[in-house]
């Protein structure tokens, strides 16, 4: 079975610590110029840039994931991903009714738009996206497995905003895997499949950290097994 590239903890313009030059369009040209067969794009609390993500990734022949990266009532950072845009776009809905509501000021925070293919601005979001959102990491476990998603703490051994920052260790969840920064991860990571990836904020950044995982196809089933069965390897590791 072939193995393949990803990176599924991307940011967007839509972030306020993302890049501008960070269109959906860019970032799908950027991963295919570095051999990432699926990406995921995973703002903080919002899909909104998944609809111009999905179409540039079909235009440069990446597989695609869409998702956010959540922040949790706890200050913990989520990856949630999920197979279809539509399904990203209503769990966004779900989270920005939970999101704290703090205006985003983008001259200190920074811009919050969603553009569409051709990089024209539809619209920028009120609330400050990095702010966290009502529901436990628990409570967004069970949202995302509700929708079918794929349910993923990011960076557990960051400095901050992880599990290790803020609870000290790696509860049990129902998770289909763990992001890590190191390896080995200097937290316990119980088991569970580890992945890592680049969080690039910055079109440069993409691919820095990557994994590879043994499927069939490049998709979200093909993940969702590799996951399972551990599958994959990591990028820090060689
Ligand atoms: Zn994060
Ligand atoms: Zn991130």
């Amino acid at each position: 079975m072939p193995w393949f590239r990803a990176d599924l903890h991307l940011h967007s313009c839509l972030s306020p610590c993302g890049d501008l030059e960070c269109s959906p369009s860019a970032i799908a040209a950027t991963a295919k110029e570095r051999g990432i067969a699926l990406a995921a794009l995973t703002d903080h609390n919002s899909a909104l840039n998944c609809p111009a993500f999905a179409e540039a990734c079909r235009r440069n022949r990446v597989a695609a994931l869409f998702g956010m990266e959540v922040t949790s009532r706890e200050e913990v950072h989520l990856l949630c991903l999920f197979e279809t845009v539509a399904q990203a776009l209503e769990m966004g809905q779900v989270l920005y009714a939970a999101l704290a509501n703090i205006p985003n000021r983008p001259e200190t925070f920074g811009d919050q738009v969603y553009v569409d293919i051709d990089e024209v601005i539809l619209g920028t979001v009120d609330k400050h996206l990095t702010a966290a959102v009502s529901y436990s990491a628990d409570e967004i476990n069970d949202l995302v497995l509700a929708r079918g998603g794929l349910f993923i703490p990011a960076h557990i051994d960051r400095a901050v905003t992880s599990m290790q920052s803020q609870l000290g260790f790696l509860p049990e969840g129902n998770y289909h895997a763990v992001e890590v920064l190191r390896s080995p991860c200097s937290l316990d990571t119980g088991g569970y499949t580890q992945i890592c990836d680049s969080d690039a904020h910055f079109l440069d950044d993409i691919a820095s950290r990557w994994f590879e995982f043994e499927a069939d196809v490049p998709d979200f089933s093909g993940l969702k097994e590799a996951l399972a069965r551990g599958a994959i390897r990591l990028s820090i590791d060689w």
